[in-house]
């Protein structure tokens, strides 16, 4: 059974536009080929949160794929695109990165270990996370939780600068 799997991507070094979409690619290879069945949201630009000074500004999205496999399969698999794109050994914490994949829900499933925590823990408190994944399932409510996608945005701390649209169509 296939469940559905919300995967963020973040890039902010070098073609990030193209990083997002050869990503965006290899995930959609892991879908049947007839029934691509997925859903992505708007590209966002947003200032580098808790990242070194002078880091340049990231392109952020959402994906929402029918999967069908383990998370664990879906970790290796994801780790496979950051590695194939050239993703090197993150020599300092929220160093510039050529892409993030990062699983944000799978399914109904909680999981919490030393490789994997899903829901991903930070990610209602992410204004480049929840702002792209409104815009595709406002109404989704995350395993554990009460509120709806939309209403995190909605309350999110508006100290945050708000995200500009890059494009709709990727
Ligand atoms: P971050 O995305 O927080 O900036 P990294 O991309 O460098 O950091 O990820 C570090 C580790 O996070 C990975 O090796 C992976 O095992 C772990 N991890 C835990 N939960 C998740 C998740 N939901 N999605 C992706 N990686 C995760
Ligand atoms: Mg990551």
């Amino acid at each position: 059974m296939a469940n559905r799997v919300g995967i963020a991507l973040g890039s902010n070094l070098g073609n990030r536009l193209t990083h997002l979409q050869v990503a965006r690619d290899m995930l959609l290879k892991l879908m049947p080929e007839n029934d691509a069945n997925y859903t992505q949201a708007p590209v966002y630009q947003s200032e580098p949160v808790n990242c070194p000074p002078e880091s340049p500004d990231f392109f952020n999205t959402v994906l929402e794929i029918d999967y069908i496999g383990t998370p664990y399969q879906l970790l290796e698999y994801t780790q496979g695109i950051e590695f194939h794109l050239g993703r090197g050994i993150v020599y300092q914490e929220n160093a510039p990165r050529i892409i993030d994949v990062d699983i944000l829900y799978f399914g109904n499933e909680t999981i919490k270990d030393t490789i994997l925590n899903v829901p991903h823990p930070e990610m209602t408190s992410r204004r480049f996370v929840l702002q792209p994944l409104a815009d595709i399932r406002p109404q989704l409510i995350l395993p554990g939780d009460k509120a709806t996608i939309a209403e995190h945005l909605h309350h999110l701390d508006s100290d945050e600068p708000p995200l500009s649209l890059v494009q709709s169509d990727w």
